[in-house]
């Protein structure tokens, strides 16, 4: 296959992602006249200190107050009622109904966010054992990736335990920082560190564009459509240098596979956002799924880095003795 056409196949399956992943605020779920009659009665108890009367400390630990144990319930009454009388299962405030566990509301992608954060330690630990930190100019680099993508991983974990408008932002941000970190770091890749000035500038028009990106969202509007689009096309920008790299460098680096592999990896995975489901023992949705499919590929992006800094390493000793 040619690389115009894969890149068209690329561009076509993002968009299909765009069109049908319109994300929403309100769901059927939540919509419906049953549940608004379901909460109404709720909160009446809540100012009564009647039903659902006085949560355990688990969930006030993790944010939970009266009206959100309110819809909790409600929620999971109206989904038994729907699976009984075998009608679709509805989505609320714009997700399926998970199982919370101690507190926890999607127990599946906080276990999976936090498996992508081992991945990411244990990856750097192989790194750091097999490179020598003096004398590789990208060492400095790597180690600012790892420390954007444990950051990353940790939001995630958060917003996964309890779904709030700061914890989503938080969410939010940190991914968009973690592909915008990749892009700069294939930048320099291909520039090469020895350009120090085009590498500062590429840094400096980076980094305005995350922060004027992060200012709108947070302090002007938080737009989600704007917000999907501003990551898939940063996605896509992200995805295609990286292949282009490995396709201009595979001939003589044919270790390269393995960063080609992480990045198509991860293309596909995303895919699965596609198949939106109701949550398998209402707990593994396709969300967690995703999260639990990138874990692996830790491991190819670590030893892809091993091969690059060897194959650096190797490059300059050379070109210090032509010298
Ligand atoms: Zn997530």
């Amino acid at each position: 296959m040619k690389v115009s056409s894969i890149v068209l196949l690329i561009q076509s399956s993002i968009l299909l992602i765009v069109l049908l992943c319109n994300p929403v605020e309100s769901s059927s779920g939540d919509r419906s006249s049953i549940f608004r009659h379901c909460i109404n009665k709720c909160f009446k108890g809540c100012h009564l200190d009647k039903y659902p009367g006085k949560l355990p400390i688990y969930l006030t630990l993790f944010w939970w107050d009266c009206s959100d144990e309110c819809k909790y319930q409600c929620m999971h009454n109206i989904t038994q009622n729907d699976v009984r009388n075998n009608q679709p299962v509805k989505q609320y405030y714009g997700k399926w109904p998970f199982v919370r566990f101690l507190g926890i509301q999607e127990p599946a992608s906080v276990l999976f966010s936090i498996f992508n954060a081992i991945g990411h330690l244990l990856g750097w630990r192989m790194f750091k054992s097999s490179v020598p930190n003096t004398d590789y100019s990208m060492y400095p680099v790597w180690k600012a990736n790892l420390v954007v993508s444990l950051n990353a991983w940790f939001w995630s974990t958060v917003f996964h335990t309890r779904d709030l408008n700061w914890t989503e932002k938080m969410d939010y941000f940190c991914a968009t920082s973690l592909v915008m970190f990749s892009f700069f770091a294939c930048m320099l890749r291909f520039i090469g560190l020895e350009n120090k000035w085009s590498c500062f500038l590429i840094g400096l028009l980076l980094c305005s564009i995350y922060c004027t990106h992060v200012f709108y969202l947070g302090f002007i509007h938080f737009d989600y459509g704007y917000n999907m689009k501003f990551n898939v096309t940063i996605g896509i920008i992200n995805l295609i240098s990286w292949l282009s790299w490995c396709l201009n460098y595979y001939k003589q680096q044919p270790y390269v596979w393995k960063c080609a592999f992480v990045s198509i990896g991860v293309f596909f995975l995303l895919g699965l956002e596609l198949g939106d489901f109701p949550p398998i023992l209402w707990t593994f949705d396709a969300h967690s799924l995703w999260h639990l499919g990138t874990s692996p590929l830790c491991y190819f992006w670590y030893s892809f880095l091993v091969d690059d800094a060897k194959y650096q390493l190797s490059m300059q000793k050379k070109r210090r003795k032509s010298g």
